[in-house]
């Protein structure tokens, strides 16, 4: 089929997420066909670098031919089978155990889901579960921060704390909480401040929240390590080891939602680790499979394990692919290439170090506020004027603009607001890390030129 041909039947019959239907009728759908490495190709033959990796998701880049292998020597042997009912498959038990042997110390125990949104409301229904076991029911409460993005379902946007994803839809549900400011200190630090002193100011928002609520009454804090979807913010130096030590206080279960961070994106295998705190119970989602299957986990640590799994009630909770073989077997075999590969470790560092350096050096460019990064990660900021910060309008405009010449450059830049955001699978080489940071260049100049003529 011709690309026009897709794009009507597109139009037609395919609703997609995020997104304002008639402006995607109106540009017609890129339409993306192939994918090798880094790079995509559309259907009109153009080559795409693709700087963020699907949706923060492709660690090991496209086409790996040894995942491919895994998913079709699974689904000959058994295409699938459930875990319910006293029944386990050995591709989803390795997994657990795989998984187990990378996060902190503790966090033991694997449920699976499809997805990053399912496995925050699995985790919610853990931690509720569990209190109910400790016999502290109105424990239910679930603080989480402004601006935070933890998926769209009705728990999953009711933990996020983006106004925009609420309203319409009556969520929050109760129990939820947000807390501000948000701990990113470009934006929210006062003058007067450093920045470990704005970390301790976000901290203790969290703390006057618990103490506002009633300790009694909260069941957990819910945080990404660094915060991603919402604008790529990087903690304040301190500010998570402030944050263990108040849910330790108050006897609050701490909850790292790892979706983006994990599985190699901050330089360790979990964003925790990367910035130094112990968490009760961890989501991950994306890179544990390269998103090449659907697939989510929640880890909990022996606290709660010992309470679910010494419980004499039905802990009523799971989904019909949970732990699904073919799903599982692929990411087993994701997991040992990350391994193998030495993304998280040598190879990895070494990627990281060469990328942030890269990164750094558009601080020159007269769009650029600021960039800032860790591990495969990156920010830019766009702005009208560098000294004061003003941007370009409110509505963040200038990133869409940016976003826009990046791919016809032939690279993918996400922009959320004027925040343009960099995620390149982990495999990317150096030369490939040159090629990218010469089209963002590019990119950047052209949206200079539209928007400075
Ligand atoms: N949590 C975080 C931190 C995320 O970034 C995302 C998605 O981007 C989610 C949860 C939701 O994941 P999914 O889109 O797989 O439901």
């Amino acid at each position: 089929k011709t690309t026009q041909e897709i794009q009507s039947i597109d139009n037609t019959h395919h609703l997609h997420p995020f997104t304002v239907h008639h402006e995607l009728r109106e540009a017609g759908p890129r339409v993306i066909t192939r994918g090798e490495g880094v790079y995509l190709w559309d259907s009109d033959g153009n080559k795409i670098l693709d700087g963020m990796a699907g949706l923060w998701c492709v660690q090991l880049g496209y086409g790996e031919q040894e995942l491919v292998d895994a998913a079709t020597d699974a689904m000959k042997t058994l295409s699938y089978y459930n875990t319910f009912f006293q029944t386990t498959t050995p591709h989803a038990t390795r997994l657990s155990q795989l998984i187990a042997e990378k996060t902190p110390d503790g966090l033991d125990q694997i449920m699976f889901g499809c997805s990053g949104s399912e496995s925050n409301d699995t985790a919610i229904k853990l931690i509720w579960y569990y209190w109910n076991l400790q016999g502290k029911p109105e424990k239910k409460a679930i603080i989480s921060r402004e601006r935070a993005y933890h998926g769209s379902t009705v728990a999953g946007a009711s933990l996020s704390g983006l106004p925009f994803m609420q309203g319409i839809f009556d969520l929050p549900l109760p129990r939820f909480h947000h807390v501000g400011p948000t701990p990113h200190y470009y934006e929210y630090g006062n003058s007067d401040e450093s920045e470990r002193e704005f970390g301790l100011r976000c901290a203790k928002a969290i703390e006057d929240k618990i103490l506002e609520l009633g300790p009694e009454n909260v069941a957990a804090f819910a945080g990404e390590p660094v915060m991603g979807a919402g604008g790529l913010m990087l903690p304040p130096e301190g500010y998570w080891q402030e944050v263990e030590r108040i849910c330790r206080k108050y006897d609050v279960l701490l909850w790292s939602d790892e979706v983006i961070c994990g599985f190699g994106r901050t330089g360790e295998w979990f964003g925790c680790q990367t910035y130094g705190y112990t968490p009760d119970i961890m989501t991950m989602a994306k890179g544990i499979s390269s998103g090449y299957q659907p697939l989510s986990a929640v880890a909990i640590n022996k606290r709660m394990s010992d309470a679910i799994v010494n419980a004499d009630s039905e802990m009523a909770h799971g989904y019909t692919y949970s732990g699904h073989p073919v799903v599982c077997a692929v990411a087993v075999r994701n997991l040992e290439l990350i391994t193998e590969k030495k993304l998280v470790g040598e190879r990895g560092q070494a990627t990281s170090e060469y990328f942030l350096k890269q990164l750094s050096l558009l601080d020159d460019h007269p769009l650029i506020g600021q960039t800032r990064g860790v591990g495969l990660l990156g920010g830019i900021e766009l702005v009208k004027d560098k000294t004061t910060r003003e941007r370009f309008s409110p509505d963040g405009t200038a990133g869409v603009t940016c976003r826009n010449h990046c791919f016809k450059s032939g690279i993918i830049m996400r922009a959320v607001g004027d925040t343009m955001f960099l995620c390149p699978p982990l495999v990317i080489t150096n030369d490939e890390i040159d090629e990218l940071f010469r089209l963002v260049r590019i990119s950047l100049d052209l949206t200079l030129e539209e928007l400075k003529p």
